[in-house]
């Protein structure tokens, strides 16, 4: 191929009216401090990251048990993917589905105490193929103010009716129900840990509630399985739930599991129509055979090695005892995603500007992300930190807060 072949094409596109508005309304983002942009990171993702070049210690990943880079993880991966290839193909429905699939679909359900199981490539795409796949039009879907984007999207995808309610407020939930008794089938929804604020959604609340309104619940666990509950089965193991009134859950892989991908748990029928029915199941290619041999392997340590989440929750009390000292603006959470509050968007980037010099990484998270003026840093543990990591976070923190 001759080298010019190489050179990107003349931006004929920037000629038009609308490329101009593009323009216009990425500049108001950047006037506004809300332009965001990818870095480049090298090497291993781990605690000690290299990124652009520069090393930091981090505090902004959600691989919070450390099973991402775990040997046993990785070494089933590479297995896989050397005996049967990368890529599965195919769409689950066709030749994309593995034993490996279905290995962790059946290990899944019985970790989950639910009668199936059902893989999707993403948590994002489980999120929009459930609420989508479970919902129509005369139905309801009644969500938390604060649910993940992928919910929301969900509920925007479906043709049922959309309500939401004021974050865990569960006087309004009862409201809403009152004022949809009218509708065919209702959904409520809501994360199982809130993945800005990492609060708590009160399960057995939310679970009687429906009960007496005879609606069906969603609870999206992707920060609470593997971490929550003495064996890692997520916000049902917390609250000890009774198998009997169990949501539908999803969990991902992203996080905890330190993999890819994620799972829909629910009785048969409820997974059988997602088989059907769900368009971001049924109309994508199935994540790589080797990803589900990983996530498996993952699957069994999480469940063995409870002393990461014994370590998880110690440095999670470390940090908010040294945090509380220091007088940050902490927030009610009890889990591994740790908010502190910022006046604005330019303090929040401030203040992370100061910790990068700092050698620290966290999240700096500004609106749309977050509530219009509710900026914050996030910051995330995983069993991998050490106590001397939280030690030099605070020590930062209190420099950058300082001015
Ligand atoms: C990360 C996340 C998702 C999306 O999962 P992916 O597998 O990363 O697409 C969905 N819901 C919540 C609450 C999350 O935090």
């Amino acid at each position: 191929m001759s080298k010019t072949a190489l050179l990107p094409p003349e931006p004929q596109v920037a000629q038009l009216p609308w490329h101009k508005q593009l323009q216009q309304s990425l500049q108001q983002r950047r006037d506004a401090g809300l332009y965001r942009q990818t870095r480049q990171r090298q090497g291993e993702q781990s605690v000690e990251v290299v990124v652009d070049g520069q090393s930091f210690l981090s505090f902004t990943s959600n691989d919070y048990l450390g099973l991402a880079s775990h040997p046993d993880v990785r070494a089933a991966f590479i297995k896989v993917a050397s005996e049967e290839g990368v890529g599965s193909g195919a769409a689950h429905l066709l030749t994309g589905h593995s034993v490996h699939h279905q290995h962790l679909e059946e290990q899944l359900a019985v970790f989950c105490q639910q009668e199936a199981v059902l893989l999707f490539s993403t948590g994002y795409m489980a999120n929009i193929g459930v609420i989508d796949a479970l919902t129509g039009r005369n139905d309801v879907v009644i969500q938390d103010k604060l649910n993940h984007a992928s919910l929301l999207d969900g509920g925007r995808l479906s043709e049922a009716r959309q309500w939401r309610y004021a974050h865990n407020d569960m006087q309004q939930l009862h409201r809403r129900l009152h004022q949809t008794s009218d509708a065919g089938q209702r959904l409520i929804v809501s994360d199982g840990v809130f993945s800005m604020d990492g609060d708590l959604a009160p399960l057995p609340e939310i679970m009687a509630l429906a009960q007496q309104h005879r609606t069906a619940v969603l609870i999206d666990d992707a920060h609470a399985i593997g971490v929550l509950g003495s064996q890692g089965r997520g916000s049902v193991e917390h609250w000890q739930l009774e198998p009997a009134s169990y949501p539908i859950v999803v969990g991902t892989f992203g996080k905890a599991f330190g993999t890819a991908g994620a799972f829909v748990a629910a009785d048969e029928v409820v997974i059988e129509t997602l088989r059907q029915h769900a368009r971001s199941y049924v109309y994508t290619t199935a994540q790589p055979a080797a990803i589900a041999a990983a996530t498996s392997v993952s699957l069994r340590l999480l469940q063995a090695e409870s002393w990461r989440r014994e370590k998880l929750q110690a440095l999670i009390e470390q940090f908010r005892r040294g945090a509380e000292q220091l007088g940050l603006p902490l927030m009610d959470s009890q889990t591994a995603i740790q908010p502190v509050l910022m006046d604005n968007e330019h303090q929040a980037l401030a203040v992370g500007q100061s910790l990068e010099q700092q050698g620290i990484l966290v999240g700096v998270i500004r609106p749309p992300t977050v509530p219009a003026g509710s900026a914050r840093l996030r910051i995330t543990f995983s069993a991998l930190h050490q106590s001397e990591h939280v030690d030099r976070l605070l020590s930062a923190l209190e420099q950058a807060c300082a001015h």
